[in-house]
């Protein structure tokens, strides 16, 4: 195969740390972390016709149209920063989406590992209530677990933080409803074709991403990416 990339999807309940993996993992393996919750959220921030339509979706918790999260993820993936791979944070989260994932990326090799960060609806519901994200970068904090140095005030670049809309606990409900009828169907999916690893994600986030970068050394035969 010519021209072989490194697809790498995160599974996980929301607050199960995708999102903070991801971004440790595109500083290490130097690919680019493809978040569809945060283009939506760009979209939104821009008021784009896109962001208008997500946002109905995402204030209640439901998940946006395959339809239209596919295509949009198409497009992302043709970018040049993606022509290595991609680590796909909340991406695909139906079994539609998941197909289509496998036929767009069939050509270069497919999905190299699906790793699954576990952790109970108990846990994720707290990590959730403390999420802080910065407004202009996206990084992840938590109040509790992972603050920054200045309470509201990113290290990174010195943006805001802010709680997600989406955030609050009736909508982090739904969205945990929504999560084991549409998206845990994938952890089938990704077991029968040998794909998933699964990790403890209640440690701490340095002992996560230790056992992520072991199950990548095991299981998925990386390139090395500068
Ligand atoms: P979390 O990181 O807490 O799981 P995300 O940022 O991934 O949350 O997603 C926030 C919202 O964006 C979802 O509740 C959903 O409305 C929408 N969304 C994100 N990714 C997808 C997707 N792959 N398919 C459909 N909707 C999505
Ligand atoms: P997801 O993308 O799966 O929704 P995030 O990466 O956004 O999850 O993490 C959810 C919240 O939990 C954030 O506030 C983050 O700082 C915190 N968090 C992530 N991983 C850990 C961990 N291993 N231990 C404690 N808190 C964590």
């Amino acid at each position: 195969m010519s021209d072989v990339r490194t697809y790498l999807v995160l599974l996980g309940v929301p607050g199960a740390g995708k999102g903070t993996q991801a971004k440790l993992l595109q500083e290490t393996l130097g690919l680019p972390q493809v978040s569809t919750g945060d283009i939506f959220r760009y979209n939104l921030k821009n008021a784009t016709e896109l962001g208008v339509l997500a946002k109905s979706y995402m204030d209640k918790g439901l998940l946006v149209p395959d339809e239209v999260t596919i295509r949009m993820v198409e497009d992302r993936l043709a970018q040049p920063d993606c022509a290595a791979g991609a680590i796909m944070d909340g991406f695909p989260r139906t079994l539609q989406q998941a197909a289509a994932f496998d036929a767009l990326t069939a050509p270069h090799g497919g999905v190299r590992l699906a790793p699954l960060i576990g952790l109970s609806d108990e846990e994720a519901v707290l990590r959730i209530s403390g999420r802080r994200s910065c407004r202009t970068c996206g990084a992840i904090y938590h109040a509790v677990a992972n603050p920054p140095r200045v309470e509201g005030v990113c290290d990174k670049d010195g943006g805001e933080l802010y709680q997600r809309d989406d955030d609050r606990e009736e909508v982090v409900r739904n969205r945990l409803f929504v999560y084991y009828k549409q998206t845990a169907p994938l952890i089938g999916y990704y077991f029968a074709k040998g794909l998933l690893v699964e990790l403890d994600g209640a440690q701490p986030i340095s002992d996560v991403f230790a056992g992520l970068q072991a199950a990548l050394a095991a299981h998925a035969a990386l390139p090395t990416h500068s």
